[in-house]
């Protein structure tokens, strides 16, 4: 799957669109999702044009990689739900694809948190 650029976070890239931002440097931008799921939902993107997770693994640089593995650590510390900071945990998710049931084209991943989460998967589609 070729990279669309009027995807919604390559419009937030590009500023055409706003956000509420968690955190910045140069390779990645983390922003609060506009349909929280938990008291912590912050969406953690790169900011390279990556599809999904696996297009960013195989083509990322490794300092790109890096940054974002990062960032997402260091969201989850500075929203307080890091277990190494005294926090009560989190969950990091990726949807990737049809399957994966991916609703943008760019590369994001959900950290989640604030609040006991559930079990990860349910037998039963929704
Ligand atoms: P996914 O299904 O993994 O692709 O999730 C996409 C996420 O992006 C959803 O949780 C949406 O609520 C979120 N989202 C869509 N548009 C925006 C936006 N303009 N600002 C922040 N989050 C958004």
């Amino acid at each position: 799957m070729s990279y669309d650029d009027n995807n919604v976070f390559a419009k937030i890239l590009r500023g055409e669109i706003p956000n509420r931002t968690v955190l910045e440097n140069e390779h990645v931008l983390a922003f609060h999702d506009i349909n929280g799921q938990a008291p912590t939902h912050v969406l953690v993107i790169p900011k390279g044009k990556y599809v999904s997770f696996d297009d960013f693994a195989a083509h990322a640089s490794d300092a790109e990689i890096v940054a974002f593995v990062r960032a997402a650590g260091q969201v989850a510390s500075e929203e307080g739900v890091a277990p190494s900071g005294g926090g009560e945990g989190f969950r990091i998710v990726s949807n990737a694809g049809k399957n994966g049931v991916q609703e943008v084209p760019h590369f994001h991943l959900h950290v989640l948190g604030g609040r006991w989460l559930g079990r990860m998967l349910k037998k039963v589609d929704d």
